[in-house]
């Protein structure tokens, strides 16, 4: 297989360096520019991406409709329609803690679905 150069920007700091990935096939070759926490990020990013994911849940019987809600570590970039599918489907019931794990091991992935806030009842 040829190998290809991408460039990704680094998210990691502010910086935002622009990094050179070299990779034959699947396999990463090199990286230019950057630090190692960088080079970290694009082999992550260019194999398994992954995301924060903060949306909401329908919540009964609380002092709002909505509950915030977040994954408890990056979550697989390609499934994230999935896991906001799922979200969409749960309804809960007030009162909530902030922080309680309000969905565990969502789509067999070990990540949990966290509240954002508390949420008393009406
Ligand atoms: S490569 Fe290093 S210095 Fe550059 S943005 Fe990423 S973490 Fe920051």
């Amino acid at each position: 297989m040829p190998t290809t150069m991408e460039k990704v920007i680094c998210t990691t700091c502010p910086k935002g360096c622009t990094l050179e990935v070299t990779r034959d096939g699947a396999t990463v070759v090199s990286i230019l520019n950057g630090c190692k926490r960088g080079h970290e990020y694009a082999r992550q990013e260019l194999t398994d991406p992954r995301r924060m994911v903060a949306t909401t849940v329908r919540i009964d019987g609380g002092v709002h409709p909505l509950l915030p809600v977040y994954t408890s570590a990056p979550f697989p970039k390609p499934r994230i329609p999935e896991l906001l599918k799922t979200l969409r489907e749960v309804e809960l019931q007030a009162p909530v803690k902030m922080g309680i794990p309000v969905l565990r091991n969502v789509l067999g992935t070990g990540i949990d679905i966290l509240a954002s806030r508390d949420m008393k009842t009406r």
